[in-house]
C-alpha cells in the first residue's frame, strides 16, 4: 500500500510522514511540489493508493493537482489538507468528486493525527483501485442487473410535528460479487453514460412498487419516493410505465414520489418538462432532490411543477454550527412554503439536528439520527418501534 504526500513544507511532509508511520503506514513518498507529484504519477499511475495533498502551495496549487489526477484517471484515494476556510477544503472535495475522483476526507491542517486515523479507519479506501476499475465496465453493470445482484434498501422519512413515519426512500445497491455491497455513486453515472439508466430505474421501481404493497398488505400504508435521474426523462413513455405498474397494483399515484436529480446539463429540457408535467398531470408526487447544490436551481423551481423540496444534508447536518448553512436551510424552507411545496431536511445526523430541524418550518425530516437505509423488511418492525425524542 503506496502513499504519496505533497506539500511545499518539509516540516508538514516529515509531521504527516511520522503520523502515517505510526498508523504501520511504511511506504510513502514525500513531494514538495505539485508538478513533481504529477510527474511521480503520470509514470504510473495505479502505483499509489493513496494521495494525500496539501491545497495551497505555489505554482501548482492543489486544485490544479486534481484536475490532473483526474486527467490521469487514477484510481485511488485522496486526502485533502487546507489551513484555509473549512468552505475551500468543502469546495474543492466537491471540486474532487466531480472529477470522478474518489475524495476520502478533507482534513485541516496541522492534522490531528485522530482526524487521520477516522479517514484512514474508512475501510473503503483500500478498496479504490479495485471498486472504481470494476466500475469503469458497463458490462459489469449490465450483467449485474441480468443476475438480479441490483437490489433496492429503504430510508424512512418522519413527520417534524407529529414525529409519525411519513414514507420512505428508496435506494439503489449493487450486491457485487467479489467487492460487496457498491452505493448508487459508484455506478449511476456508468449507467447513465452507456444506457443503462432506464433499466436500472424501472427495476428499481418494479421492486419498489412490489415492496409498497407488501407493505400495504401487512397493514403499513407508506408513501414511496424514487429517484430519478434526469437521463429518465428523456424517455416520453416514462410516465405511461409508472402509472401502468402503480395501477397492476392498485397502488394510488399520490402514494408515489419520484425525486429528481439533474446529474448533468439537461439535453433536452422541453422533454424533460413535457414528462414532469405528465408526471404530475397522473397524480404522482414530484421533489426536487439535492435542493442547495449546482443539481438543482430556483429556474428548476420556477418551471417546473414539484410539489416536495428536498434540503441537501449539506445545510442540514451540523447547520446549528454554521451562520451560513443555517440562515441557506431556513430560506429554503420558506422558499418551498411560499411555492406551496413541503420541506424536507435530508442528513438529520444527530440530535443536535433532529432539535434545529424541529424549530424550523421543516416538514419533514431523514436522516441516520431516524434510521439508517434498510432492507425491505425491516421496515415494519422499525416503525413500530419508532418513537421520536421528545
Ligand atoms: P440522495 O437522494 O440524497 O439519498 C440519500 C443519500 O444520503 C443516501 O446515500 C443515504 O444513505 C445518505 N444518507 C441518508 N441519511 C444520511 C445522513 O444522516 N448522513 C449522511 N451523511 N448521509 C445520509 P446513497 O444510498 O449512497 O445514495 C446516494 C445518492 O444516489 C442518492 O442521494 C441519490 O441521488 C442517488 N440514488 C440512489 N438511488 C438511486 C436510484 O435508484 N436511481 C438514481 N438515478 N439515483 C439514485
Ligand atoms: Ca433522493
Amino acid at each position: 500500500m503506496k502513499i504519496l504526500i505533497v506539500d511545499d513544507h518539509p516540516l508538514a511532509l516529515r509531521l504527516l510522514t511520522a503520523q502515517l508511520h505510526s498508523l504501520c503506514f511504511d511506504d510513502v513518498l514525500a513531494c514538495s511540489s505539485g508538478a513533481q507529484a504529477v510527474r511521480v504519477v503520470e509514470q504510473d499511475p495505479g502505483a499509489f493508493t493513496l494521495v494525500v495533498c496539501d491545497l495551497q502551495m505555489p505554482g501548482m496549487d492543489g486544485v490544479e493537482v486534481l484536475r490532473h489526477l483526474a486527467r490521469l484517471k487514477f484510481t485511488g484515494a485522496i486526502i485533502l489538507l487546507s489551513a484555509e476556510d473549512e468552505r475551500v477544503l468543502q469546495a474543492a472535495t466537491l471540486l474532487g468528486t466531480a472529477h470522478g475522483l474518489f475524495v476520502l476526507a478533507g482534513l485541516q491542517k496541522p492534522v490531528a493525527p485522530q482526524d487521520l486515523q477516522r479517514a484512514l479507519d474508512n475501510p473503503e479506501w483500500r478498496d479504490a483501485p479495485k471498486r472504481i476499475a470494476a466500475l469503469q465496465g458497463a458490462d459489469a453493470l449490465r450483467l449485474a442487473l441480468q443476475r438480479d445482484e441490483i437490489v433496492n434498501v429503504y430510508q424512512p422519512k418522519v413527520d417534524v410535528r407529529t414525529g409519525m413515519v411519513s414514507g420512505v426512500e428508496t435506494l439503489v445497491r449493487w450486491h457485487h460479487p467479489t467487492l460487496g455491497v457498491l452505493l448508487p455513486d459508484q455506478f449511476i453515472s456508468t449507467a447513465e453514460e452507456h444506457g443503462l439508466i432506464d433499466a436500472l430505474a424501472l427495476r428499481v421501481l418494479d421492486r419498489a412498487l412490489d415492496q409498497a404493497q407488501d407493505w400495504r398488505d401487512s397493514g403499513l400504508d407508506l408513501v414511496v419516493a424514487v429517484n430519478v435521474s434526469m437521463d429518465n426523462l428523456s424517455n416520453l413513455r416514462f410516465p405511461d410505465i409508472v402509472a401502468s405498474e402503480a395501477k397492476a397494483r392498485g397502488i394510488a399515484p399520490a402514494m408515489i414520489v419520484l425525486e429528481v436529480t439533474e446529474t448533468r446539463i439537461m439535453r433536452d429540457p422541453s422533454t424533460a418538462l413535457d414528462i414532469l408535467a405528465r408526471v404530475k398531470l397522473k397524480r404522482f408526487g414530484l421533489a426536487v432532490d439535492h435542493f442547495g447544490t449546482g443539481h438543482s436551481s430556483l429556474g428548476q423551481l420556477r418551471d417546473f411543477p414539484f410539489d416536495e423540496l428536498k434540503i441537501d444534508r449539506g445545510f442540514v447536518h451540523a447547520a446549528g454550527h454554521n451562520t451560513s448553512s443555517r440562515a441557506i436551510f431556513d430560506a429554503s424552507c420558506r422558499l418551498a412554503h411560499d411555492l406551496r411545496m413541503t420541506a424536507v431536511a435530508e442528513g438529520v445526523e444527530d440530535l443536535e439536528d433532529w432539535n434545529l430541524v424541529r424549530k424550523s418550518a421543516c416538514d419533514h425530516a431523514q436522516g441516520f439520527f431516524i434510521a439508517h437505509p434498510m432492507e425491505g423488511d425491516a421496515i415494519p418492525d422499525w416503525a413500530a418501534g419508532w418513537r421520536a425524542p421528545e
